[in-house]
């Protein structure tokens, strides 16, 4: 294996592409056969790396690729990745002939914005668009009828611009309660049905929505946390139709470890002190690859036993508390499994107070991250050394 020659520090990130290919296979089987899945690859594919999930989602047989920003869209484009790709937030006018060059889809949502887009086009562009309405989750998206009316006649009537989708968010999908679900759902309906002609992809279901309510798929869904093998909510965890598994874990090795004796003190502020003859080791870890100050006491797994984070992070290191004396270079796992004991994305959201959504998203682009794909690392990738000649990547 090349690990070695690829990054040079002793902390990474692990991509289990097996996982994400059975979670894809499964909301597949899941879901009836004539509903197209786009896999949602924002945000570097929430921290797992774009490319490489988008290229095993489309080996998986999803159908197309989403993302928030147009940057994303064309990052995909310059992998090589040829799959529909719709970008899902707000795109400036001015940029729109890049996307029509690369056959981006983009997300519209204001008349206003047509007219500024169309001076930026040529006659022989087609800017393929999807309508997105607010029925609910009041971030961006038309709010009546009359708007969503006369943004389909405005693209009806430029033929640069293909009404190509029409779109809604949930703001609740997954909650328990169904109410305001109802409730948007019922809107995206009434707003559906007042356009003249409906265009080839409808949608309205993340994750959430996908695997809890079918009749939220009209004819295309959207999936992403599920992907990526978690829950998109504790509430529904233990309710999902699909049996997911987690696909980002994140590993450091032991740099060093000593033996403190009573009152002896470990890091910033000396905060923590040693009670007795402690072993205390060092991880080369902090708070600049996202691994935050507020983890101070999670557990990390060394073993197969859990021992607690001491002391306070710092920017590049953290020390944990050991059972008893542990060599140097071994193998730490701070999210994921060693033996019979795991360290979820769950426990660590839970520990932070936050959702398990956010964790693979803040762990930086510092930690490298390596791809196993058919049980064998198939590559690393170092945005550190990427562009710096010392890696062929
Ligand atoms: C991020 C996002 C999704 C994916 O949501 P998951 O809960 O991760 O499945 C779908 N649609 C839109 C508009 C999004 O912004």
């Amino acid at each position: 294996m090349e690990t070695q020659t690829q990054f040079f520090r002793d902390t990474w990130v692990e991509i289990d592409l097996d996982n994400l290919f059975k979670n894809v296979k499964q909301i597949k089987e899941h879901t009836p056969k004539d509903i197209a899945i786009f896999a949602v690859v924002k945000a570097n594919a929430y921290g797992h790396g774009d490319v490489q999930t988008a290229m095993t989602a489309l080996e998986a047989g999803v159908h197309g690729l989403a993302v928030a920003f147009l940057d994303e869209a064309l990052s995909l484009r310059r992998k090589g990745i040829e799959a529909p790709i719709l970008v899902l937030g707000a795109t400036r006018p001015k940029d729109v002939k890049l996307a029509a060059e690369h056959h981006i889809s983009l997300t519209v949502f204001q008349e206003e914005w047509l007219k500024e887009a169309e001076k930026y086009l040529s006659a022989s562009d087609l800017l393929q668009l999807h309508i997105k309405c607010d029925t609910g989750m009041g971030r961006i998206g038309v709010r009546s009828i009359e708007e969503l009316k006369s943004i389909e006649r405005y693209i009806e009537n430029q033929p640069i611009f293909q009404f190509e989708g029409l779109f809604t968010h949930f703001a609740t999908a997954d909650e328990l309660d169904t109410s305001y679900l109802e409730k948007q759902y019922s809107i995206f309906k009434e707003m559906m049905a007042s356009l003249e002609k409906l265009p080839k992809y409808i949608h309205s279901s993340n994750s959430a929505a996908a695997l809890m309510h079918k009749k939220t798929h009209f004819n295309a869904i959207r999936i992403g946390i599920a992907m990526y093998g978690l829950s998109p909510s504790m509430e529904i965890k233990n309710k999902l139709p699909v049996q997911l598994s987690q696909v980002f874990s994140l590993h450091s090795r032991l740099v060093h470890a000593k033996e403190l004796l009573a009152g002896d003190k470990v890091s910033y502020g000396a905060t923590y002190e040693s009670e007795e003859t402690e072993w205390i080791g060092t991880l080369p870890i902090g708070y600049a690859d996202g691994w935050i100050r507020k983890l101070q006491g999670q557990e990390v797994l060394v073993n197969g036993k859990r021992c607690p984070i001491v002391g306070r992070i710092c920017m590049d290191q953290c020390m944990i508390k050991l059972p008893e004396k542990v060599a140097t270079g071994t193998k730490v796992t701070l999210i994921g499994r060693q033996g019979d004991n795991v360290i979820s994305m769950d426990e660590v959201a839970a520990k932070l107070e936050t959702i398990n959504y956010e964790i693979p998203c803040i762990i930086t682009n510092r930690v490298p991250r390596i791809y196993i794909r058919n049980g064998e690392l198939i590559e690393v990738s170092n945005k550190l050394l990427s562009s710096s000649g010392l890696t062929p990547r």
